[in-house]
Parts: C-alpha cells; sequence; structure tokens
C-alpha cells in the first residue's frame, strides 16, 4: 500500500475495546489504534491532523529503507514511487535469482545458503534491479528533458554516490544515482531537469530556480517528498 498517493493518506484501522486513540507508522504503513466507539469521520479528522508527522514518518523510513540492509520477507521494496512486498524463498538452483511481478520482488535463494547471511546477496540483487530499471527510465528522461530545453549534457552517467541522487561536473557531465528508481516517474524527470539547469548555472542562485520553475512550476513539491539528499 502506497500510504500517501495525492496527499490522501491511507490508513488501517484496529479496533479495541477500551484504551486511546493512537496513530503510528510501521515499516511504511499507517495504524490507526482506536475504541469502538469512535466513530470513522473522527478518525479521519485525527489523521488529518497529524499529517505533517505521519508524512515526516514516512520519510524517515523511506531514507532508512536505502541505508539499511535488513531484508526480510514482507519488507517493503519501493519501485518508481509504488510498494512492493519482498518475498524471499529458498529452492534448489544454482545462483540466486530475482523476478519482479505484479507488487512481488521475488528473491529465490540456492537451498546451500540457508545457514548463511544472505543479506549481501539480497542487497545486490536488489541493486542490481534498480539498475537495470534506471538504464531505462533515466534514458526516457533525459531525452524528453533535453528535446524540452533545446540543450544536452556532453555525457551521462548511471552511478552511486552516497547521498547523492545527481551530480552535474565542471565538465558538463551529469550522474544519476539508479536508486533514483524507487521515486515516481515525475521525480525522476525532476532530478533530470534539475541536474540540465544546473549546465547553464552551477549554483542553487535564483536564475537557476527561475529556470527550473518555469520548466517544472510545481518543483518545490518534490523537493519535499526527496528529503535529503543531494542534488
Ligand atoms: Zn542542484
Amino acid at each position: 500500500m502506497q500510504a500517501i498517493k495525492n496527499d490522501v493518506i491511507a490508513y488501517n484501522v484496529c479496533r479495541v475495546a477500551n484504551g486511546g486513540c493512537y496513530i503510528s507508522v510501521q515499516n511504511g504503513e499507517v495504524q490507526v489504534q482506536a475504541p469502538w466507539y469512535i466513530t470513522r469521520e473522527k478518525i479521519q479528522t485525527l489523521v488529518e491532523e497529524k499529517a505533517k508527522w505521519i508524512s515526516e514518518k514516512l520519510r524517515e523510513y523511506e531514507n532508512e529503507n536505502i541505508k539499511k540492509r535488513n531484508y526480510i520477507s514482507g519488507k517493503k521494496i519501493k519501485i518508481l514511487g509504488d510498494y512492493f512486498n519482498l518475498v524471499i524463498i529458498y529452492e534448489n538452483i544454482k545462483l540466486p535469482k530475482l523476478v519482479v511481478e505484479e507488487k512481488i520482488v521475488k528473491i529465490t535463494i540456492p537451498n546451500k545458503y540457508k545457514r548463511l547471511d544472505v543479506s549481501d546477496i539480497i542487497g545486490i540483487l536488489i541493486e542490481k534491479m534498480y539498475e537495470r530499471i534506471a538504464i531505462k527510465e533515466i534514458e526516457d528522461a533525459m531525452e524528453k528533458t533535453r528535446i524540452m530545453l533545446g540543450i544536452a549534457p556532453e555525457d551521462y552517467e548511471i552511478k552511486r554516490i552516497k547521498h547523492t541522487l545527481g551530480k552535474c561536473s565542471n565538465n558538463k557531465k551529469i550522474m544519476i544515482n539508479p536508486d533514483i528508481v524507487m521515486f515516481s516517474k515525475e521525480i525522476i524527470d525532476y532530478i533530470v531537469l534539475h541536474e540540465f539547469c544546473h549546465l547553464k548555472y552551477k549554483t542553487h542562485a535564483r536564475k537557476f530556480y527561475q529556470m527550473l520553475e518555469k520548466y517544472m512550476p510545481n518543483y518545490t513539491e518534490y523537493e519535499n517528498i526527496i528529503g535529503n539528499f543531494n542534488y
């Protein structure tokens, strides 16, 4: 479940016989515990009042997802802004493999690894999956932006740099982190546009933001979702 879509917060309600009303964010999902006599409308109001806190918690979870590697079945894997469930199974096969199905990222590990810590293997498979998706998505965004702006970088590279989603070097080369495909296509477009604007303006000066705004008037929306990354 995508917890926030178009500013609407999705949440699960757990009814209890007594006790108070509590909102929590667990594994990227919003849970509301409420006594039986609290109406749906009242719960909705409570969730809306806490919207800012909820989105902060969800963002923390997403950022942790990137740093941590505690991969277990049921973990949410984000692809293009959607949540997929990680399923890890063991089979009598030679090499580990990953397939993306409807809302599921299925990883099959050889039986012989059963007693080992396989989190590194899973981490690598997921990194490779993001790289594969990134090749196509970033190329599409680059092409779209090139046509829209009528300028192009000397070259671009898909490369992981810690805490950095995109970078534009002095020799007009653009670097995009493949992990960007966790975010929606709109955010990929935004980061690519942002780096293209750096081809003209190196720093985040007023003119830089004016250029951004001209091509993407709602860009601040995306900045808020992205949170703590460099670009
Ligand atoms: Zn920048």
